[in-house]
């Protein structure tokens, strides 16, 4: 399966600075998880996909709105992204493992964050 974007993207490295100065450690890109998430967090049992907001059809004016010109080329490829999105989200939840994704526009804005601190915070082991 390939990866969509490259890794290590602008977003992506907005939420693993906030997620490490909050105390938080992870793995990075954990390739025998389904469709090696981007962030992974084994104290919590939960990984967080960053996606680009055009590459996997956001509903926000940086996705699904751009995609008008070439629509039927785009929408075509976008929509698959998003099908292949799904499942990786399914087979991570399957192995009994707390997914959450944060999308390209959201990575930037602290409260956005604060709400992911606070979704992988209820997930911590005892
Ligand atoms: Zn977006």
């Amino acid at each position: 399966m390939k990866r969509v974007g490259r890794a290590d993207t602008a977003p992506e490295m907005a939420v693993r600075r906030h997620l490490h100065r909050r105390g938080f450690r992870y793995r990075l890109h954990v390739r025998d998880l389904p469709g090696t998430p981007d962030i992974v967090l084994p104290r919590y049992r939960t990984v967080v996909f960053v996606h680009g907001c055009f590459w996997h059809g956001h509903d926000c004016p940086h996705g699904v709105a751009r995609a008008r010109s070439n629509a039927d080329y785009w929408n075509g490829k976008i929509e698959q992204n998003r099908r292949r999105d799904e499942s990786k989200v399914d087979a991570v939840r399957e192995l009994g493992w707390n997914v959450e994704v944060v999308w390209e526009c959201e990575a930037g804005d602290p409260r956005e964050l604060a709400r992911l601190e606070r979704r992988i915070g209820r997930r911590m082991r005892r």
